[in-house]
């Protein structure tokens, strides 16, 4: 591969070094860290100074927490119509969408992630916050009435208490948003902790909500690393919840850490996600689609389509196509509005995907097309080139472990059983796409796939109705859709004897 094969956009200026600073909000009020300390973000791109922020420490996250826990055993926020609730949620949407632009800017600058697909994000956010409104008000339980003449009862649903949510750095924005105005909308209280490497607009987030009118106390944000922010807000006595998106790894850890306190975890983790192509497959379709799949941000997706496989009749030309219109694909500077695919996160994970090529390759894989960093005029950050590999055998890392990058594991198959098998041989579960013009195939493909999502004849479509999560090591538990919301709340059942016809025990 020369870098001529590809489609690069250079850099289109230097973003100057607007500094925004971040504070916690704890209990209503902006605050520096008790010992003073901060750290910085670097653009992952252009390497300029874009944030410095406080660094929590452990009285931090500790008087967040009790910040939450007090404003939720207060129950002004707990107990208040859902349709106050909603009204609050709304006004938050409204102002996501008038500050578009700023959060999309900082969001490129910490991320990497391309100008018009983080505008796209929170858009996207604020209208789950607006999906999140409609739940506050039509929340109910339910009610037995058939449980005889002299009896009835209701089955109470009940903010789970104080939630921590934690969150990654591959989409800050809209991931706070698949959270957040869920617990809201079910009466919680939070403490929220970005990643480190994207703190900022979670902390914009915190100016809108506090902008709205939202008590104080009943979101609070921290920020720092996941020691000790993550832990304490992981195991610390006075949390009910913990809603964790992030890796399988530090996913486990947290369930561990919850577990003597007997928290409930929701967890969003890792995916190695098959497209599954039948000989009858729309190629044009799918070839586009495995594309968007693979290098939609920089591969740094839980969703990542980064595994494809296909039927030997097809293989050759699927595999021919795909590495064509891969040349097509607009990597480069994230600010200028044509790019599709930005930087990634930050070298040491630069590092990581070459690895896992590196080490295929060297177990017999073949490089398709790229393989190796790529150097992008005017710009300092680290980049990895659209990379398909094939020959591979389904036990190699590459072909069942999260790259977490630009890279597409090509495997191949003659029958169902082994398209089953090959898809439901990874340990996660996160979701799976079948391409085939025959009904019964996906529908049989459909239910016999280890997945929380199955995408047909499409990749990666998603709506704030439906739920989405993951089996196996991909987490436990749902956000989106009204189960999102079920995900915050307690049942209660109340039975409630009328009249006095019960014979006595004694
Ligand atoms: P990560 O697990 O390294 O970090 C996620 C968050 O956890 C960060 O805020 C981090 O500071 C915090 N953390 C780290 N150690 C902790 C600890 N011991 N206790 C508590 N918190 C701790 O993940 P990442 O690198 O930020 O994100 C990439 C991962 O997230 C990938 O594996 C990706 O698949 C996954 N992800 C999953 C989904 C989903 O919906 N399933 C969505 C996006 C990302």
């Amino acid at each position: 591969m020369t870098v001529h094969d590809l489609t690069l956009i250079p850099a289109k200026s230097q973003p100057e070094d607007a500094l925004h600073n971040a504070q916690h909000l704890i209990d209503g009020a902006w605050v520096d860290s008790a010992d003073g300390a901060v750290f910085e973000r670097r653009s992952p791109a252009h390497g300029t100074l874009v944030s410095r922020i406080a660094k929590g420490g452990a009285s931090d996250a500790e008087a967040a927490i009790l910040a939450a826990r007090r404003a939720f055993d207060a129950g002004d926020w707990a107990q208040m119509s859902g349709k106050d609730r909603a009204a609050l949620l709304l006004k938050t949407a409204d102002l996501i969408d008038e500050n578009r632009a700023r959060i999309a800017r900082l969001e490129v600058l910490e991320s990497g992630k391309p100008i018009s697909q983080a505008e796209a994000e929170i858009e996207g956010a604020a209208d789950l916050w607006r999906f999140a409104a409609s739940l506050a008000r039509t929340l109910h339980g339910d009610s037995h009435n058939s449980l005889g003449k002299d009896m009835l009862a209701m089955v109470l649903k009940e903010p789970i208490g104080v939630v921590s949510l934690i969150t990654p750095w591959n989409f800050p924005f809209l991931i706070v948003s698949q959270k957040l105005p869920f617990a809201l909308a079910a009466g919680c209280t939070c403490v929220v902790k970005p990643s480190e490497l994207t703190p900022s607009t979670t902390g914009i987030l915190g100016e809108l909500l506090m902008q709205a009118g939202l008590p104080a106390g009943v979101v609070n944000i921290v920020q720092g690393f996941g020691d000790p922010v993550g832990s304490i807000l992981t195991s610390h006595p006075a949390v009910d919840m913990v809603s964790f998106t992030g890796s399988t790894q530090v996913g486990k850890a947290i369930e561990k850490a919850a577990a003597d306190t007997l928290k409930k975890v929701a967890s969003e983790l890792g995916g190695k996600n098959p497209q599954v192509l039948f000989a009858d497959a729309d190629i044009d379709s799918a070839v586009d689609a495995i594309v968007f799949g693979i290098y939609f941000n920089a591969g740094e997706c839980c969703n990542s389509g980064s595994r494809i496989i296909v039927h030997e009749d097809i293989a050759q030309e699927v595999t021919r196509r795909v590495v064509a219109l891969s040349r097509k694909v607009p990597f480069g500077d994230p600010l200028h509005p044509d790019t599709k695919v930005g930087a990634i996160i930050h070298q040491g994970h630069q590092d990581k995907i070459n690895s896992y090529v590196q080490e295929a390759v060297a177990a017999g894989a073949k490089v398709e097309i790229g393989g190796a960093p790529i150097q992008v005029d005017g710009l300092e950050g680290a980049f990895f080139a659209p990379t398909v590999v094939s020959s591979l055998t389904a036990d190699m890392p590459i072909a069942r472990e999260e790259v977490f990058g630009p890279v597409l594991a090509v495997l191949t198959f003659r029958t169902m059983d082994e398209a089953i098998a090959l898809a439901n041989g990874a340990n996660y579960g996160l979701s799976a796409g079948v391409w085939s013009e025959n009904i019964h195939t996906c529908l049989e493909f459909s239910r016999r796939v280890q997945a929380g999502t199955v995408w047909t004849n499409t990749w990666m479509d998603g709506f704030s109705e439906l739920p989405f999560g993951g089996v196996k090591e991909s987490g436990q538990g749902r956000e989106l859709g009204r189960y999102g919301l079920e995900e915050f709340m307690e049942l209660k059942t109340v039975q409630m004897r009328i009249g006095r016809s019960r014979t006595h025990w004694i």
